[in-house]
This record gives C-alpha cells, sequence and structure tokens, in this order.
C-alpha cells in the first residue's frame, strides 16, 4: 500500500471521529455539550483520487457536494466519490437542522496511473464497426440509467469483501492500450480466476442490471448499494439473478467467465457513486 494508502485507511479507520473541519458556525456554548456532539461534520481531511468518501452530519442536516443534494442515514452518515482525476480541495457545504452552517474542505491527493497494455483482445471488440458501436452506446446508456438510483438503502457503509478470490490483474484507473490503440482508462478492479468460480455480493443490495450479453463487458450485472453507490461485474458467464432481486453480502449472485472484451477468465468488479466510477480497493481497504 502507498503511505496516501495507508493514510486514507487511517483516516477513515479514525471515523467517526476527529477531524476538524472549517466551521462557519458560531461556536455552541459549553453548557449545550450534547448539542455540541450532534452538531459536528466530520469529513476526512485528505483523500485520494478514486476515493469512496464517508462523512458524518447532524441528523436532519442538508449536504451539498457537486452540485448535488446528498442523502443522509438516519445516524447522519453521507457518502459521495472521488473521481480519478478529480483535483482538490473538494467542498461539502452542510446547513445544520438549527440552520448553522459548516463547509468540510477534502484535500484530494492525486496517484500516479500506470499505463497497462493488453494484447489479443478481439479486433473487433478495439475497432467496432459502425451499427456495433451504436449498440454499445444503448448498452451503455442502460447501464447509465442503472446507476442513477438514489435509495435510502445503507447497504454501502458495510465493510465490503472481496467478491471473488485470486490475484489482482488489473487495477483502477490505469490507462489502457488495447492491441496497441489507446482505450478508455481502467474503470475497475481485475481479479483472475476461472470460468465458473461463483461471484459473491461485496456488499448486500438491490440487483438494478443484468444482462448476459452486452457487446464489450459480456455478462453484467449491476448491485445497487444505496445512496447512488453501485458495484459492476462483468464478463460473467453465468447470471443467478434477475432486476428487483436483493442480493444479501456474500451471496453468490453469477460465475466468472470471459464474455466481452476479455482476453481469459476473470472477474472485473467496478464501483461506481452515480456516474463518478471509484477505486473498489480503496473501498475494501476501508475499515
Ligand atoms: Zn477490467
Amino acid at each position: 500500500m502507498t503511505t496516501a494508502g495507508a493514510l486514507l485507511v487511517a483516516l477513515l479507520s479514525a471515523l467517526p471521529w476527529a477531524l476538524a473541519v472549517a466551521q462557519a458556525a458560531p461556536a455552541v456554548s459549553a453548557a449545550n455539550a450534547a448539542a455540541t456532539a450532534d452538531a459536528r461534520v466530520v469529513f476526512p481531511e485528505r483523500v485520494q483520487q478514486g476515493a469512496l468518501v464517508l462523512g458524518k452530519v447532524p441528523p436532519g442536516s442538508r449536504v451539498e457536494y457537486a452540485g448535488r443534494v446528498l442523502r443522509a442515514t438516519g445516524y447522519g452518515t453521507v457518502v459521495f466519490g472521488v473521481g480519478r482525476d478529480a483535483t482538490g480541495p473538494l467542498r461539502v457545504a452542510v446547513t445544520r437542522p438549527d440552520g448553522s452552517r459548516a463547509e468540510a474542505s477534502i484535500a484530494v491527493d492525486p496517484r500516479d496511473w500506470p499505463m497497462e497494455r493488453v494484447d489479443g483482445v478481439p479486433p473487433k471488440t478495439v475497432e467496432p464497426p459502425p451499427a456495433i458501436a451504436e449498440r454499445i452506446r444503448r448498452e451503455q446508456a442502460r447501464v447509465t440509467e442503472a446507476r442513477t438510483r438514489d435509495d435510502d438503502r445503507a447497504d454501502f457503509a458495510q465493510r465490503f469483501i472481496r467478491p471473488v478470490e485470486g490475484r489482482i490483474s488489473g487495477r483502477f484507473g490505469s490507462g489502457r492500450i488495447y492491441n496497441g490503440k489507446p482505450g478508455a482508462g481502467h474503470s475497475g478492479m481485475d481479479i483472475a480466476a476461472p470460468t465458473g468460480t461463483p461471484v459473491k455480493a461485496p456488499a448486500a443490495g438491490i440487483v438494478t442490471f443484468a444482462d448476459p450479453g452486452l457487446y464489450l463487458t459480456g455478462g453484467t450485472v449491476v448491485i445497487d448499494h444505496g445512496h447512488g453507490v453501485s458495484s459492476n461485474f462483468l464478463h460473467l458467464s453465468r447470471i443467478d439473478v434477475k432486476v428487483g432481486d436483493r442480493v444479501e453480502q456474500g451471496q453468490a449472485f453469477a460465475a466468472v467467465g470471459a464474455t466481452g472484451r476479455a482476453t481469459g477468465p476473470h472477474l472485473h468488479w467496478g464501483m461506481n457513486w452515480f456516474d463518478v466510477r471509484v477505486d473498489p480497493l480503496l473501498v475494501l481497504e476501508r475499515e
């Protein structure tokens, strides 16, 4: 783990939590100690690119980040994602139930994104003909739509587990060169495992997308963990769930495969906060 990674884990471990937040509101009197504790707004001071960030606000607060009003749990937990190319400081505006305001300022530590060469993928998946390109756009739009959901379930707050055991064969954020042609950066984490290996839900959720045959991603499942946080699982050889099903953490719901643009059997596990892709490895490392 990088020093920055260790720092992030340490920071997240420290929740909930004692990190400084710029207070725009006047200090609350010492006589009102319980209210003071309840009025805390707590976010990490720094995060890495690709992080899924948890914060704590007084229950009932209005929380705004990146032009969005964040849903908060009954305990005041909020979550948002930091993109691969995000730069700080990130600002979270909080209006407490009593009308007082606070703003959290969060620094973003940049990461070095390696370049990965992927040779031997089917050429038709690297330079698809126009009719196929249109099909890919339609399929991507359906997956994107599944990620717009904002449920009040707090499954995202579980401690995530690996969906499959195995060697990490591809990392989030790497630049990708497919058969010598630059492609989009890698949007998730690849775990090498034999075809047919059961894929387990890393956290509980609701299945919002399931299709055995997308052009690029093959057998594809999206599980929604609530508050805009979702996982996607690609290249599956088998899918045992349908849209609307509830899956519990650790439940096997599909099998590893090599469908779509893949050179061999592996699980691609991606995570999103709405349309922002985040790094599953950082979520796993969250204590
Ligand atoms: Zn992948």
